[in-house]
C-alpha cells in the first residue's frame, strides 16, 4: 500500500492560523491521507496546539542550511527593492528567505508521494487523485494574462519524497551566486522544466476573482488559494473586492465549511 500526506509549512503564528483553516478544509473533504505541518524554530509550541488537535503530524523542520551569500541575496528588503512586486501586497509577515525551507518535503521519505499545500490555501473538494499524478506536477501561475501559463505556481504541486533530490536540490538552490528572485517558485520551475501542468482550479489564485471572474466556477474549483493579500489581514487593499473569499476561508477556519455546489460564481454576482 502507498501512503500519501498532504504537507504544509509555517515559519510564524500567523501562517499557523492560515494553517488551521486548511486542515479544517481538508478534514472536510474526507481524505483519509496524513497532513504533515512542517514547522521552524520560528513557531511557539503553544500556536500549535490547534493544529495537533486536528490532528495534524508535527514535524520540526529548520530553515535551510544556505550559505550567508545567498541569504543576503534573499534578504526581503532586496528581494522587494530589485523585483517589486506590482500586482499585489505581501504581508509584513511574509520573509521570502522562510519560502525555500518547502523543499524539506523531500526528506519525508516515509511517504510514496505528497501533495504540498501553502499555508495560505483551503481546500474545496476532495483532490486526493492528485497523489497518483507525476512529480513535479503544479498548476500554472494564473491571475492576469494568458502569460501566466508560462510559470507554475508553487503553491500547490505533487513531488515524490527522496533524500537524493534533496541533496541535488540544495546543491543547485545555493550555487554561487544563484539568484532566484521568486524564491522556491523560481527554483522549482528551473529545477523541474518539464513540469505537469494540472488544471488552474486545482490551485486557484483568489486573484482570479476579479481578473478573470469568467474562468471562477465552483464546479470546478479545488483549492483557493490567497495569494499576495491574506484572508486575516485587517482590512487589506482588496478586501473589498474579495469579500466572498475572504467569508468563505473564514468559515473554513470556523469548521463550518458550506456547500461550494451552491455558491455564487463572480461573473454573476458582480
Ligand atoms: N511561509 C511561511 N512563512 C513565511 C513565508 C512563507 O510559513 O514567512 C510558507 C507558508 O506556508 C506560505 C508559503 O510558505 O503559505 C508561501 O508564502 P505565501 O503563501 O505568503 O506566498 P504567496 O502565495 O503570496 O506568493
Ligand atoms: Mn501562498
Amino acid at each position: 500500500m502507498q501512503i500519501f500526506a498532504y504537507v504544509t509549512l509555517v515559519t510564524n503564528a500567523d501562517y499557523v492560523l492560515g494553517a488551521t483553516a486548511l486542515a479544517r478544509s481538508l478534514l472536510a473533504t474526507g481524505t483519509t491521507a496524513d497532513l504533515v505541518v512542517m514547522h521552524t524554530g520560528g513557531v511557539d509550541d503553544s500556536h500549535l496546539e490547534s493544529l495537533k488537535a486536528l490532528g495534524a503530524k508535527l514535524h520540526r523542520a529548520d530553515l535551510l542550511p544556505t550559505s550567508d551569500a545567498f541569504n543576503a541575496r534573499h534578504q526581503r528588503a532586496k528581494i522587494h527593492a530589485e523585483n517589486p512586486f506590482t500586482k499585489g501586497r505581501k504581508p509584513d509577515f511574509h520573509t521570502p528567505l522562510d519560502n525555500f525551507a518547502k523543499l524539506r518535503l523531500w526528506q519525508l521519505e516515509q511517504y510514496d508521494r505528497v501533495v504540498f499545500i501553502d499555508a495560505d490555501a483551503i481546500v474545496v473538494r476532495n483532490i486526493d487523485r492528485l497523489f497518483f499524478y507525476p512529480e513535479f506536477s503544479a498548476a500554472p501561475n494564473v491571475y492576469e494574462t494568458l502569460a501566466d501559463f508560462h510559470r507554475l505556481n508553487s503553491g500547490v504541486f505533487v513531488a515524490t519524497p527522496s533524500r537524493e533530490t534533496f541533496d541535488a536540490m540544495l546543491a543547485r538552490l545555493d550555487a554561487p551566486d544563484a539568484h532566484w528572485p521568486r524564491t522556491d517558485q523560481t527554483f522549482l520551475q528551473s529545477y523541474f522544466p518539464d513540469w505537469h501542468g494540472l488544471p488552474v482550479f486545482f490551485n486557484m489564485l483568489q486573484y482570479v476573482w476579479f481578473t478573470m471572474p469568467e474562468l471562477w466556477d465552483w464546479k470546478s474549483v479545488h483549492v483557493v488559494h490567497y495569494q499576495y493579500e491574506k484572508p486575516w489581514e485587517r482590512d487589506h487593499p482588496k478586501a473589498a473586492q474579495l469579500q466572498p473569499l475572504i467569508d468563505l476561508w473564514r468559515s473554513c477556519l470556523d469548521g463550518a465549511m458550506p456547500d461550494v455546489d451552491s455558491l455564487e460564481n463572480p461573473s454573476v454576482a458582480r
